[in-house]
């Protein structure tokens, strides 16, 4: 049986960011990586047609580490024959989630090693080596890279009403289905959320519900700070500045941090004030908003939901989505193995190179993407930093400095003072 050096748990942009930087190295370096789901897509549920990546382009799978890779968003422009007319368009500051998509397909369809309908069921480790359980093969590996991406947040009182009427986000564009003359309530107040609210006002004036109740815990909503000063946050120096805090410190600051990434566009913000303004005037569709109110409880009742809200009032609607977020969950495919693991609070513990801390000596590694948010901060979610953390598990994995990791400026010097 061959034994590979790394097996790769889920194919989303940050396993993808990986695969794309062994590729150069792929005679020193063996992997595969497996997905469950049909073929690759990002985020399918949310794909609006005109959602617009919230991250500069350049920091795309591969660039900030190595731009001469040829995995970059500018070789797949060349590529598709597309770089004049981007360019024409000044198309740098304007890019389409679906066009990342399209990007992350382009990248998909190069490499050889990636196995979609895969789904990793469990991973066991033997002494010497992983033992990886892919629709009941066994593959063998001698570490694992985790990439299998963050989980829905869903209310435990909702989970028994999950339903074609009741569902999270991530779960719109599939569930969707004309809410004309119906009652539709909206929990949250994020970037999905707002992309949702807009997506059912923008509908034909007979084709709108009756109404939206539009519930959110905030007193108002958040603008997604992007500074630059903001976006210094998502430097390579700045995660290893928030590593090097002490845990009471950096959760301060994580929190405080919380709207570089989790507040709304100020074009959304600016396109959903005038369709409020608009409905106002439009008696077929009525608006609600609850603003510092959060979902306690939830019933069902002759095909209407009635949700208790923590002001003891009880609102009711006949579809409800849920724009709760998501959360890092520890994956049910090492759900065993994690008993060998430092865990805290329900996260792994990890070190410097983005490896999961053994309670005795193990050999090989476990590597993390997606899942150091509480260590790295406001970033380790997000697409700025998924190129620099591969650079940092391939160096890690080769046991050598074949990426460049350590050597960008930032204006603020940000060390632990
Ligand atoms: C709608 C939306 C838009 C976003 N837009 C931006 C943006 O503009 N800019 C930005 O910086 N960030 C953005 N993000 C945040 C982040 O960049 C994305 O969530 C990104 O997809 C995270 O990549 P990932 O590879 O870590 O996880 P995911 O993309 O979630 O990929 C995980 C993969 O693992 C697979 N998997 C899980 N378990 C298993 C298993 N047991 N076996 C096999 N496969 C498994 C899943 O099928 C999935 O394909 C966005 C997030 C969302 C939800």
């Amino acid at each position: 049986m061959k034994i590979y050096d790394v097996i790769g748990i889920g194919v989303g942009p940050s396993n993808l960011s990986t695969a794309a930087l062994i590729k150069p190295f792929s005679s020193k370096l063996s992997s595969i990586f497996f997905d469950h789901k049909k073929e690759f897509s990002w985020h399918p549920g949310l794909m609006f047609p005109d959602a617009k990546l919230q991250v500069s382009i350049l920091k795309d799978l591969v660039t900030m580490i190595d731009p001469t890779n040829k995995f970059s968003f500018l070789n797949y422009l060349k590529e598709e024959r597309k770089l004049y007319i981007f360019a024409a368009r000044n198309g740098f500051s304007n890019v389409k989630r679906k066009e990342f998509e399209a990007y992350l397909k382009w990248v998909v369809s190069k490499l050889d090693n990636l196995y979609f309908n895969s789904n990793v069921e469990e991973i066991d480790h033997t002494g010497e080596l992983f033992k990886v359980k892919v629709n009941s093969e066994i593959f063998e590996t001698r570490n694992i890279l985790m990439g299998a991406g963050l989980t829905s947040n869903i209310p435990n009182f909702c989970r028994s009403w999950l339903s074609s009427t009741l569902f999270h986000s991530s779960q719109f564009l599939k569930q969707y289905n004309n809410y004309r003359g119906k009652s539709v309530a909206i929990i949250g107040d994020g970037q999905s959320s707002c992309e949702i609210l807009k997506f059912i006002l923008e509908n034909d004036d007979d084709s709108l519900p009756s109404r939206i109740n539009w519930i959110f815990r905030n007193h108002r909503l958040n603008l997604l700070e992007d500074t630059p000063f903001a976006n210094e946050l998502y430097t390579p120096n700045y995660s290893e500045y928030i590593y090097s805090l002490e845990k009471n410190q950096r959760t301060k600051l994580i929190e405080q941090e919380k709207y570089t990434s989790d507040g709304v566009s100020g074009s959304m913000l600016n396109e959903i004030y005038d369709l409020l303004y608009y409905m106002k005037f439009n008696t077929k569709c009525e608006i609600s908003i609850y603003n510092d109110s959060s979902l306690t409880d939830l019933k069902k009742e002759n095909e209407k939901y009635f949700m208790s809200l923590n002001n003891e009032s009880t609102i009711e609607s006949e579809i409800v989505i849920l724009g709760t977020g998501f959360y890092y969950q520890i994956p049910k495919c090492i759900e065993r193995l994690s008993k060998e693991y430092y865990i805290e609070d329900g996260v792994f513990k990890i070190d410097k190179k983005f490896r999961l801390i053994p309670k005795s000596n193990i050999k090989g590694s476990i590597f993390i993407h997606n899942g150091a948010k509480h260590v790295r901060g406001i970033a380790d979610p997000n697409l700025s930093l998924v190129a620099w953390r591969s650079g940092v598990i391939i160096n890690t994995l080769l046991n050598s400095d074949i990426y460049n990791i350590s050597d960008e400026m930032t204006i603020i010097d940000w060390k632990k003072k």
